[in-house]
């Protein structure tokens, strides 16, 4: 069992104006160190302070801070935190002296959907007044009422202040009424920005997730719609990607029959944990409309989708409830992958772009490319996104920072493999063999088509020395490479010391031996009668 990781979020009132509570301006992550990535900047982002509730030691409690709730199982799972620190800690953030005094109420406790990795966390937010004149406030931080947010969150100019999760969360989510959707119970969901609900569900995807985010966007009636026909689609709600396994189809049947008839579904690319709910979706509402990249549609196999879908390229926009939704050509993890900008809240709805945490595969055999990777996330960076949206993960606040990581990694990476060709690497192995020297020799098949796409970058670039022949390259990436991989993996498997223990592991490596070698006959035959 994990260790169950638990945030303490504190609104602050403002002592002279009740509307009001206490923000302060995020510390933005560390720097690259580096000024082609750290001229790229996020605006300012303001939330709510908070700390990370540690477990109190058994003979402990704490004593200074009193919180009053009505809930006593709430109080009970509270105690067991030491909050004294958690509340000293805020404070000094904000610059105030200790304020002993202040009434502590408990306001919600909010557990996170399950984005992974890692168990979700909990968010226990409390709420106090200060004494008036407890203290002044330092630059950092300022008060601002639920309005004030709104406005900076629902009509984003790029480069303005931005608001955070914990203050959409925990005070703003309650009382708008997109919070009336009828959503399983059992599905927990986070709605940042407002309007915008991600519901993480279980679907086929690659470790270390283990769900895909349904986004679903339904905007209340309280927003003036645009008029004009210039939209490529039009509908009272749209979702997107809904790719969940088939033990959460009862689940996303239930989303789609609780939305407005109305629907537009966007799908940003083929791979099935992005389209698996895709035939419930058409199950429950034959008339929606499916929008998405050609490549994407054709690689969709009809018993998914068998209905009309409109075709996109980029640049058309989708209205859904009188909002604005512009569609972004975002090639790299395939061919086909699309983006998709909220234009009112400048949300950056990423496909698998990026991920939450850890990078991106591509696919190289769906048009996956490296060069339309790069030129992708710089097209992401100039859009100056308020908060990235991932399919797989949780949503991104510092944009500019996580895109400029993935850039600044793949260079990494395809240095070393240029060194790797540079110091005699022919053959995909060879280049594979020396970049992921530290790496699990399971994990190399994929680090292959990570290599192979680096390669051909490299290639288009004029940066690979003469003497490495192209030609020579490619021969080595399928079967030749494949052969020498297995003959690897059994030698590292062989070598761990337990080895009666890995006798199972042993024998499925001989069984994938004995595959591989039928496999490299059949092609051989194969590739005679094409040649
Ligand atoms: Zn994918
Ligand atoms: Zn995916």
């Amino acid at each position: 069992m994990g260790t169950e990781k638990v945030n303490l979020a504190v609104i602050i009132k403002n002592p002279s104006n009740d509307a009001e509570f206490l923000l302060i301006k995020q510390a933005p992550p560390p720097k690259f160190n580096d000024p082609e990535y750290d001229s790229f900047q996020d605006s300012d982002l303001w939330d709510l302070p908070s700390a990370q509730l540690s477990p109190l030691g058994s003979s402990l409690s704490s004593s200074q801070v009193q919180i009053e709730a009505n809930d006593n199982s709430l109080l009970e799972f509270l105690n067991q935190f030491d909050l004294d620190s958690a509340i000293n800690q805020v404070f000094g953030q904000v610059g105030l002296e200790k304020a002993t005094k202040v009434k502590w109420n408990l306001w919600k406790v909010v557990e996170e959907p399950e984005f992974g990795p890692g168990i979700p966390t909990k968010t226990v937010y409390i709420v106090g007044e200060l004494e008036p004149n407890d203290g002044k406030l330092e630059d950092y931080c300022k008060w601002m009422s639920i309005n004030g947010c709104a406005d900076l969150l629902m009509e984003v100019q790029p480069h303005i202040d931005r608001i955070g999760p914990l203050v959409v969360v925990g005070l703003m989510n309650d009382s708008t009424q997109h919070a009336n959707l009828n959503i399983p119970p059992t599905s927990r969901s986070l709605e940042y920005p407002p309007g915008v609900r991600l519901i993480p569900m279980r679907s086929r995807t690659a470790k270390p997730f283990h769900t895909t985010n349904l986004v679903v966007f339904v905007p209340g009636s309280s927003y003036d719609g645009f008029g004009g026909d210039n939209f490529i689609a039009s509908g009272d709600a749209l979702i997107i990607d809904p790719g969940c396994n088939s033990a959460m189809h009862k689940e996303l049947e239930q989303i789609v029959t609780a939305l407005p008839r109305k629907l537009v579904v966007f799908v940003t690319h083929h791979h099935h944990d992005h389209v698996d709910g895709l035939s419930i979706v058409q199950k429950c509402n034959p008339d929606a409309t499916l929008v998405a990249h050609e490549n994407t549609v054709q690689r969709i196999k009809k018993d998914d989708w068998s209905r009309e879908y409109i075709p996109v390229v980029g640049l058309e926009e989708i209205c859904v409830g009188g909002q604005r939704l512009r569609l972004i050509s975002a090639p790299g993890h395939t061919d086909g992958h699309m983006a998709l900008l909220h234009v009112s809240t400048n949300s950056l709805i990423v496909g698998d772009h990026c991920v939450g945490q850890g990078s991106a595969l591509l696919d190289i055999t769906s048009g996956g490319n490296m060069s339309d990777y790069f030129r992708t996330t710089y097209e992401f960076m100039d859009l100056s996104p308020h908060v990235l949206i991932p399919m797989h993960g949780r949503v991104n606040m510092w944009p500019k920072h996580m895109l400029c990581g993935y850039l600044k990694n793949r260079r990494n990476r395809e240095s070393t493999i240029l060194k790797a060709i540079q110091d005699g690497a022919k053959t995909l192995f060879d280049i594979v063999a020396y970049t992921y020297a530290d790496v699990d020799r399971s994990l190399w098949i994929h680090a292959a088509s990570n290599v192979r796409l680096h390669v051909d970058h490299l290639a288009l670039q004029n940066n690979l020395p003469k003497d490495f022949s192209m030609q020579r390259f490619q021969s080595s990436c399928k079967l030749k490479f494949f052969s020498r991989w297995i003959w690897e993996y059994l030698c590292s498997t062989l070598s761990i010391k337990h080895h009666h223990l890995h006798i199972v592991k042993v024998l499925g490596a001989g069984a994938v031996a004995a595959v591989a070698a039928l496999y490299s006959i059949r092609k051989i035959l194969h590739s005679k009668k094409n040649v």
